[in-house]
C-alpha cells in the first residue's frame, strides 16, 4: 500500500517545530536594502548578503533592463546547446580579468558551481579535505563526488595536514571558504597553500563572501592575502552577495575551465541564466570594483559596530568582515531574541542547525555599505534592550 504522504511526513515536521528547528519564510514586498517592506511592514533589515548595497542600484537595474531589450527574458536553452549569449560570454571575461586568471566559467548558482566542480575533478580514486564550516554545497560537493571524504577542524592547518598524510589517492582536492558564510572568519589562506602543496594537493577556495568586499578593487580573498592561481589553483565565486545579482563562477586555468565545460554536470545539463542578469552582473562588476568607497564605508561600520557591541558586553566572534553573527546557543533563544529584534522594526533571521553546528545558534548580523551610522547605532540599542 501506498504510505499517506501526511501521515508519513508529518512526525518530522513536529520534531522540527518542538525542537526551535522549524524554518519559516518571510514574504518580501519591494526591492532588497537596509528598509524593507516585509509581511506588510516596512523593517530595517542586517541579515542580506548585498555588503555593497548594489541589489537595487540604478544603474544596475538599468543594464537589466536592457538586457531584457536586447536578450528577451529567458537564456532557451543550456549553454552548450543555444543558451550562451554574447553577455554571458563578456561577463565570463570580465571576470576572469577582474580576478587574474586566463579563463572564468558561468555557473547558474554558487551550489551548482560546487557541486559542479568538485564532482567534475574528483572521482572514487581521490580524496577530498574540507574545513568542518564549510558551505554545504561545498560538502555536498564532495560527497556527490564519490571521494575520498575527509573534514578537518576549522582552520586547523595541523589537522588538515595530518588527514593529507594519513591518506593515499589518485588525486587530493583541499576545499575551503575564503571568509565562513556563518562566522565571517577568513580562511588562514597562506598557509592551507603551504600544507596542500606540501602533499601534492589542489586548493579550491569558494569566495562567496570575501569577492566585491576584501582585497584591492575589491577581488577578494586572494588579494588580501596576496595569493594567485600558483597557490589557488581552484576559485569560486558568486555573484549573488557582493555583487547583487545572481550565478558563479569558476576561475582558473584553461584546461580547468574547458574541463567544467565537458564533464561538470550541473553545467552541462541546466539553463543558462538569463542573459539579462549577465548583462547587470557587468555592470555591477565595474561598480564594485571603481566605488572603493563601499568597502571603505562598510569597514568603517563593521568598526563602529563592534565597538559598540564591546561596550554592551556583546560577545561576537573574531570576524572583520560584514558577517557580524551575535552567537546565543540555544535555537528557541535564537528565535526569541529574533522576535524581540522584530518588534523593535529590525529584521534578522536567527540561524540554527543544520546551518550551523549544534548549540551554536545565532543572529548572523550582517552590515551593507547601504546601511547608515544611525541605523548601526538603533542595532545596538535594539540588542541591548533585547537581551
Ligand atoms: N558558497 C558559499 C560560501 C555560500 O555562502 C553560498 C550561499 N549561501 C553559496 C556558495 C551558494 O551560492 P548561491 O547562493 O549562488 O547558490
Amino acid at each position: 500500500m501506498v504510505p499517506d504522504l501526511k501521515t508519513a511526513l508529518a512526525p518530522n515536521l513536529d520534531q522540527r517545530q518542538a525542537q526551535s528547528l522549524y524554518r519559516y519564510r518571510r514574504v518580501l514586498e519591494g526591492p532588497q536594502g537596509p528598509e524593507i517592506q516585509v509581511d506588510g511592514r516596512r523593517v530595517w533589515t542586517f541579515c542580506s548578503n548585498d555588503y555593497l548595497g548594489l541589489a537595487n542600484h540604478p544603474k544596475i537595474r538599468v543594464a537589466f533592463m536592457q538586457g531584457v531589450q536586447e536578450y528577451g527574458v529567458g537564456s532557451g536553452a543550456a549553454h552548450l546547446v543555444t543558451g550562451h549569449s554574447r553577455a554571458h560570454h563578456e561577463l565570463e571575461e570580465a571576470l576572469a580579468e577582474f580576478v587574474g586568471r586566463p579563463r572564468a566559467l558561468l555557473f547558474s548558482t554558487g551550489y551548482l558551481a560546487n557541486l559542479g566542480v568538485i564532482s567534475a575533478l574528483l572521482g572514487h580514486q581521490d580524496a577530498v579535505f574540507e574545513d568542518r564550516l564549510n558551505h554545504a554545497s561545498l560538502l555536498d560537493g564532495g560527497l556527490l563526488a564519490g571521494a575520498r571524504f575527509k573534514r578537518y577542524r576549522h582552520r586547523d592547518c595541523q589537522a588538515l595536514e595530518a588527514a593529507l598524510a594519513a591518506r593515499r589517492a589518485r588525486r587530493k582536492l583541499v576545499v575551503t571558504d575564503g571568509v565562513f558564510s556563518m562566522d565571517g572568519d577568513l580562511a588562514p589562506l597562506p598557509e592551507l597553500a603551504t600544507v596542500a602543496r606540501h602533499f601534492d594537493a589542489w586548493l579550491l577556495v569558494d569566495d562567496a563572501h570575501g569577492l566585491g568586499v576584501l582585497g584591492e578593487g575589491g577581488r577578494g580573498s586572494l588579494a588580501h592575502w596576496g595569493l594567485g592561481m600558483a597557490q589557488v589553483p581552484i576559485l569560486v565565486g558568486t555573484l549573488g552577495k557582493a555583487l547583487g545579482t545572481f550565478g558563479a563562477f569558476v576561475a582558473g586555468e584553461e584546461a580547468l575551465v574547458e574541463t567544467l565545460i565537458q564533464q561538470a554536470r550541473t553545467y552541462i545539463y541546466t539553463t543558462a541564466p538569463p542573459p539579462a542578469v549577465a548583462a547587470a552582473t557587468l555592470a555591477s562588476l565595474r561598480l564594485a570594483e571603481a566605488e572603493s568607497w563601499r568597502r571603505e564605508k562598510l569597514a568603517h561600520l563593521i568598526a563602529q559596530f563592534r565597538q559598540g557591541a564591546a561596550q554592551l558586553g556583546l560577545q561576537l566572534m573574531d570576524s572583520q568582515t560584514p558577517i557580524q553573527p551575535l552567537l546565543v546557543g540555544d535555537s528557541a533563544a535564537a528565535l526569541k531574541l529574533s522576535e524581540s529584534l522584530l518588534a523593535r522594526g529590525m529584521l534578522i533571521t536567527a540561524i540554527r542547525p543544520p546551518t550551523v553546528p549544534a548549540g551554536s545558534a545565532r543572529l548572523r548580523i550582517t552590515l551593507t555599505a547601504a546601511h547608515s551610522e544611525t541605523q548601526v547605532e538603533r542595532l545596538l540599542e535594539a540588542l541591548a534592550e533585547s537581551l
